[in-house]
C-alpha cells in the first residue's frame, strides 16, 4: 500500500511529538513543522526515522502567511502530497483580562487560529484535487468550557472549533475530514513543573483522577487518520478524563 504523508505542527515536543512518534509506527512519512527549536525538531526525527520512514522537520511560524505557503509547498517538494495535516501548534500567554496586553491576546490568537487557517489554506487546493485528505486540529477543553485567566487562548481554541466545522462543511463532498481534538489537563514539561499543591488541585478537577498522557492524544489522531473514521467529520472529541463532560 502505498505510503501516507502527515504535516505536524509544533511536531518538535511535547503532544505533537508523540503524534509524529504514532505516527511513524503507522508506516506514515512524517514532516515535522517547529517554530525555533530546531535540536527538539530533529530530535522527533530521528526517533520516527527508527520506524524506517522519512521524516524532515521545517521551521516556519505557522503565524506568518507567507512561511507557511512556502513550508506547504517544500514539503509537497519534497514529499510529492499530504495526506494528513495536524494543526497542533499552539502557546499560552495566560492573564486576567484585565491586565492581559493586547500583544499576548494577539500572539495566541495568531498562532493557535490563524496559524491552522494557514496551514489549511495552503493545503487546501492539494485536498480538492486529489480529492482526499484528513485534517485534525488540536483544540482544548477550555475552547468548550473557558477559563479565568485564559481569555486569549480559550478564545483560540473555541475558534478552531468553527474554523473546523466550518473547513469539514466545505470538503466533505471533496472527501477530505476535518475534526478536533479537545485535550484536558495531559502532562508534558508545563504540568511537571507545577509543584504537588498545584498538581493535586488540578487532580480533584478530573472524575479519572489523573493527567493524561500525550499518547492518549495521539492514539486519537491515528484511530481519525487510519481509513477506519472516514465517516466522522466535523466532530469535537474531548480526550480530558471526564473533566469537561
Ligand atoms: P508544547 O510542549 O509547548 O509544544 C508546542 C509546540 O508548538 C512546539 O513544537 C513549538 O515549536 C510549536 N510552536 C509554538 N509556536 C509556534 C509557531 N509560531 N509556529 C510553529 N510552531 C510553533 O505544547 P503541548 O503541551 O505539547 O501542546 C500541543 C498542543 O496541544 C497545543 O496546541 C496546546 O494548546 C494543546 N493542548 C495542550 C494541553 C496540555 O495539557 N499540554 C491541553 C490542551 C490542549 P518549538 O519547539 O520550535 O518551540
Amino acid at each position: 500500500m502505498e505510503k501516507k504523508v502527515a504535516v505536524i505542527t509544533g511536531g518538535s515536543r511535547g503532544i505533537g511529538r508523540a503524534i509524529a512518534i504514532k505516527l511513524a509506527q503507522e508506516n506514515i512519512d512524517i514532516a515535522v513543522v517547529y517554530a525555533g527549536n530546531e535540536d527538539a525538531a530533529k530530535k522527533t526525527c530521528s526517533k520516527a526515522q527508527e520506524y524506517n520512514i522519512k521524516a524532515i522537520a521545517y521551521q516556519c511560524n505557522v503565524s506568518d502567511f507567507n512561511q507557511s505557503k512556502e513550508t506547504i509547498s517544500q514539503i509537497l517538494k519534497d514529499f510529492g502530497k499530504i495526506d494528513i495535516l495536524v494543526n497542533n501548534a499552539g502557546i499560552t500567554k495566560d492573564g486576567l483580562i484585565f491586565t492581559m496586553k493586547e500583544a499576548d491576546y494577539d500572539a495566541v490568537m495568531d498562532i493557535n487560529l490563524k496559524g491552522a487557517f494557514h496551514m489549511i489554506k495552503h493545503c487546501y487546493s492539494h485536498f480538492l484535487k486529489r480529492r482526499s485528505g484528513n485534517i485534525v486540529n488540536i483544540s482544548s477543553v477550555v475552547g468548550l468550557t473557558g477559563n479565568a485567566g485564559q481569555a486569549n487562548y480559550s478564545a483560540s481554541k473555541a475558534g478552531l472549533i468553527g474554523l473546523t466545522k466550518s473547513a469539514a462543511k466545505e470538503l466533505a463532498a471533496r472527501g477530505v475530514c476535518c475534526n478536533a481534538i479537545a485535550p484536558g489537563f495531559i502532562r508534558t514539561e508545563m504540568t511537571d513543573a507545577l509543584n504537588e499543591e498545584q498538581q493535586k488541585a488540578i487532580r480533584a478537577q478530573i472524575p479519572m483522577g489523573d493527567y493524561g498522557q500525550a499518547e492518549d492524544i495521539a492514539d486519537l489522531v491515528v484511530f481519525l487518520t487510519s481509513g477506519k473514521a472516514n465517516y466522522i467529520t466535523g466532530e469535537v472529541i474531548r480526550v480530558d478524563g471526564g473533566m469537561a463532560m
